[in-house]
């Protein structure tokens, strides 16, 4: 008898909760900067969990959250609330979180992907708001284990979205993410940074037998702190239920945590000690109707978001979707892209043309150098205005190509104009006959065995003789001109 291990489906949904960009906390007034103050300064007794206190809801945190919703494209009801979920855990100080639960902000929107079979939709179940917990530290002393509890964190305003189990694979999942941050960072609602931890993501994942609509059994996990740390988890979770299911065992629903160090997931809690949370309406808190201007006007502040200034480069800079994707990566690198291209004042062909070679510098030397010496680029001191004169000058033929790169690079250590530094160089291009006759003149009269070559009918000596007239002039010649000025001089010579 043989066996036939079954081909399985990978099914994975995300929870990624955001801190969203508010001065105060969710309910008090005090500040939601968490990580640079020192512990317990920004608490009051509302986010301490006194008894007796009346929690405020910050209209700026539901502002963001409805903006976040819309770039989303969710249905943000009439009608929303605050629950209660109920727990107990030393990071909470009142013994229950304020979040929501059946009367969410938001509900069913989507997030366009591009995977390797083209765009895909991957729904947004909710998106959502609640408040965040107290920071812990565990510490191992000599005297044993103890925890330190930082409440600066406690009642800052978190944002959830919950997305669909509609990913196949942790390279879309890794893709989502990517996406999703890119979203929350144009729209401007958080700075979704999963290395500062104001971008964090519980990842579910299951496997059924391929052709199967009913989903498998769910692992939760944890504790991952980078998109790529997401992407491993996951592969290390499919590998081990494949294990699991192929050996004729069950998939266990528990939640595990990531161990970075070991590359792999271990058991935290299983199903069976699952939280019931039993939540109930915050009773503190007023009922929030949602009404209809508010959400247009959120939706008129919302600025183009990444796939419409995608399409958009495409169509007004005759890019590729690749160089246009590129580009919109961040909306600083893609106002860098336009502010250098508006500032030639071109129309028509020579604008297209213009913005062509402005990508091809931003996307080749100027990525480079941005990557090997970790420079944003809003710290790139190359200013647009100056890689668009650059560009003029190539175009113009005032320098070559082959100077146009080393001007670059000065132009990025020293911030100065191109025009400036290739009149200290004197790397204005040679373009004129009577200059570049003598140099020519002087290659030939010093490379005998090439000119000898080139009357045996070895015709590739031409090219090592315009190698060296474009050595002797550092590159300032224009090929094309040396290259007929040798054939001239050697055809009458
Ligand atoms: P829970 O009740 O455990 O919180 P939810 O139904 O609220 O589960 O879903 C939480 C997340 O898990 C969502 O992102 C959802 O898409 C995802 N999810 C739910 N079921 C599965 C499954 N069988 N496989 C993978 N992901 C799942
Ligand atoms: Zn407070
Ligand atoms: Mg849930």
């Amino acid at each position: 008898m043989t066996t036939v291990a079954t081909d399985y489906e990978v099914v994975i949904g995300l929870e990624v909760h955001a801190q969203l960009l508010t001065r105060s906390k969710m309910f008090c007034g005090c500040s939601a900067e968490y990580s640079a103050a020192p512990p317990n300064t920004h608490v009051c007794p509302v986010c301490l969990g006194m008894p007796g206190v009346l929690p405020v809801i910050n209209r700026r945190a539901v502002e963001l959250t409805i903006m976040t919703a819309l770039a989303l494209d969710c249905e943000i009801p009439e009608q929303s609330k605050f629950d209660r979920k109920n727990y107990h855990y030393p990071d909470l100080m009142k013994g229950y979180q304020v979040s929501q639960y059946d009367l969410p902000l938001s509900r069913d929107g989507w997030l366009t992907i591009e995977t390797e079979e083209g765009e895909r939709r991957v729904g947004v179940t909710r998106v959502h708001l609640e408040e965040d917990t107290a920071r812990l530290t565990h510490v191992d002393g000599p005297d044993g284990s103890f925890s330190l509890v930082d409440v600066n964190r406690s009642g800052v305003p978190l944002m959830e979205i919950v997305s669909e189990p509609d990913m196949r694979s942790p390279e879309e999942a890794r893709l989502y993410l990517v996406k999703l941050r890119q979203v929350l960072r144009y729209a401007g609602v958080s700075l979704a940074n999963m290395e500062e931890g104001n971008f964090r993501c519980d990842a579910n994942v299951s496997l059924r037998p391929r052709g199967s609509s009913s989903l498998g059994v769910k692992v939760e996990v944890k504790n991952m702190n980078s998109f790529r740390s997401v992407q491993r988890a996951l592969e290390y979770e499919v590998e081990r239920q494949t294990r699991l299911l192929d050996g004729g065992e069950a998939v266990v629903q528990e939640t595990r945590g990531w161990v970075e160090s070991e590359g792999k997931t271990v058991s935290q809690r299983s199903k069976e000690y699952a939280h019931d949370y039993r939540y109930f309406p915050e009773p503190d808190l007023p009922p929030m109707q949602v009404n209809r201007e508010l959400v247009s006007r959120l939706r008129a502040a919302l600025p183009e978001l990444p796939d419409e200034k995608r399409r958009r480069f495409e169509e007004a800079y005759g890019l590729t979707r690749y160089e246009a994707e590129l580009l919109v990566e961040s909306r600083a690198r893609a106002d860098y892209h336009e502010a250098a291209v508006a500032a030639s004042g071109l129309r028509g062909d020579a604008r297209l043309q213009r913005a062509k070679q402005v990508a091809n510098w931003m996307l080749g030397d100027m990525a480079r150098l941005q990557n090997a010496q970790n420079v944003d680029i809003e710290a790139v001191r190359i200013q647009p205005e100056q890689l668009g004169q650059l560009v003029a000058m190539v175009e113009g033929g005032q320098i070559t190509g082959r100077s146009a790169k080393a001007v670059f690079e000065r132009m990025w250590r020293e911030g100065r104009s191109p025009h400036e530094i290739v009149a200290e160089e004197g790397l204005a291009q040679i373009s004129g006959v009577d200059e570049l006759r003598g140099i020519v003149e002087r290659v030939i009269a010093a490379s005998d065995r090439a000119v000898a070559d080139y009357r045996a009918g070895k015709t590739e000596a031409v090219q090592f003789l315009v190698g060296q007239v474009m050595k002797q002039t550092k590159g300032r010649a224009n090929p094309g001109t040396v290259r007929d000025l040798l054939l001239e001089i050697l055809q009458n010579g």
